[in-house]
């Protein structure tokens, strides 16, 4: 089906929801984002887009060949937490490189080409509800206006609304793990720049280089008992994580030292939703598949999702066929990655003789380690 001349309107301005509207436009649909931050932002820090999300980074011209803002990684070292004594070397991916980002910077990248491709941001504005009807789907904001589009895509997040509306009332769960997350000023040039990842009993961290090394990102989880309320979102306090990490030594120990600002989100969980359209709105990003962050996959599965999605309408004769061709293509990939990323976190956090039995496993395969994933790392939505 032609795209051209069909309106469409994006739920939600974060990665999923502009590269969406970006592989729309692109196509010839007219976009609209609707997003309830007054302005585009995400704190402040890292992510990691695999060669999986590069692709389509590049095909939606965020990107070019050598991409601005990111920063090349050359692979992982996995260390033990007490000395930080390195277990082993997992090289890039043969795929291709990672690179790291500062969050805002790729928000940033996202925005700057869906606005050279004419996409209409409105932003400060919350949508109520997403109503499908015959030949249109009506979306009504908040104040009470409300308009219509040919198709909804909902990229509202893991807590989407329009995913409850669909697939019915869900409890999130909490996972049991806590994550702080900080950035710090760096100003040590690694030749070739890696992610550590720490392993220790019932937790672990992982760091990163930003912004041509000017600044280095910190993720720490920790297992906890307690609950803690969903999207809790909270400035952190910087001595109760070095506490709480205190017996992590190395190099790792010295970056949770210089920590001043740290922010601390409790991990909630809902499974990959089972329906995720109904003819003419369709869920994306977090809002389908909700992952904890243990592959580092969440974002790139929300940049394959957008354009599979717009490639759907080339191949299919209607809205309703388009998105349920989507559904199809995007559904079982979604399920293993987020089960690989669940199955991770147990292997990070191994305590007693069963963290030394890993680790000597991973000494011995370590460098055959990317290859595991080669089935996430070389999968290319554009080919
Ligand atoms: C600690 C941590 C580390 C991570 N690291 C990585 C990584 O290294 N690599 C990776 O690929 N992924 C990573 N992820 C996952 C990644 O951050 C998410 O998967 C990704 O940001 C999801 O993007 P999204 O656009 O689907 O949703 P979101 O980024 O949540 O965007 C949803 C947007 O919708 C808006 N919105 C919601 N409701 C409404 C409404 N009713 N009206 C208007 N607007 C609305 C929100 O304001 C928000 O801007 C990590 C996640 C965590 C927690």
């Amino acid at each position: 089906m032609k795209i051209n001349g069909l309106k469409f309107g994006v739920i939600g301005g974060g990665i999923g929801g502009i590269a969406a509207a970006l592989a729309l436009q692109q196509r010839g649909g007219q976009v609209t984002v609707f997003e309830q931050a007054a302005e585009l932002t995400e704190v402040g820090a890292g992510l990691q887009i695999s060669e999986n999300g590069m692709v389509v980074l590049r095909a939606l011209n965020v990107v070019g060949d050598t991409p601005e803002a990111g920063l090349r990684s050359y692979g992982t070292v996995l260390r033990d937490y007490r000395a930080g004594r390195s277990v082993t070397e997992i090289p890039a991916p043969l795929a291709g490189p990672t690179y790291y980002y500062h969050r805002a910077d790729l928000l940033g990248l996202l925005h700057k080409a869906a606005q050279r491709a004419g996409i209409v941001f409105r932003l400060g504005v919350r949508v109520a509800e997403v109503l499908k009807q015959p030949s249109e789907v009506q979306i009504t904001l908040e104040d009470g206006t409300s308009l219509s589009v040919d198709c909804a895509i909902a990229a509202d997040g893991g807590q989407s609304t329009v995913r409850a509306d669909m697939n019915g009332p869900e409890v999130a769960q909490f996972t049991h793990q806590v994550a702080w997350r900080a950035t710090i000023p760096w100003n040590r040039q690694d030749q070739k720049p890696c992610a550590a990842l720490t392993m220790g009993p019932g937790r672990h961290v992982v760091t990163y280089p930003l912004r041509d090394h000017t600044l280095m990102n910190i993720v720490a989880i920790e297992e906890r008992s307690d609950w803690q309320e969903e999207g809790w979102r909270l400035r952190g306090d910087p001595e109760e994580l070095r506490a709480r990490f205190a017996d992590f030594g190395g190099l790792v120990g010295e970056i949770l030292g210089q920590i001043q600002e740290p922010h601390i989100w409790a991990l909630f969980l809902r499974p990959v939703a089972e329906h995720w359209q109904n003819g003419r709105i369709a869920l994306l990003g977090d809002a389908a598949h909700p992952t904890l962050p243990f592959m580092a996959q969440g974002a790139c599965l929300a940049l394959e999702d957008a354009w599979v999605l717009a490639r759907s309408f080339d191949e299919q004769s209607g809205v309703s066929q388009a998105l349920s061709a989507y559904e199809t293509a995007r559904h079982r990939r979604a399920q293993r990655v987020v089960a690989a990323a669940g199955s991770n976190a147990r292997n990070f956090h191994l305590r007693g003789p069963m963290r030394l039995a890993a680790q000597a496993a991973l000494m011995a395969i370590g460098p055959r380690l990317s290859r595991k994933y080669d089935w996430i790392y070389n999968y290319d939505a554009t080919a």
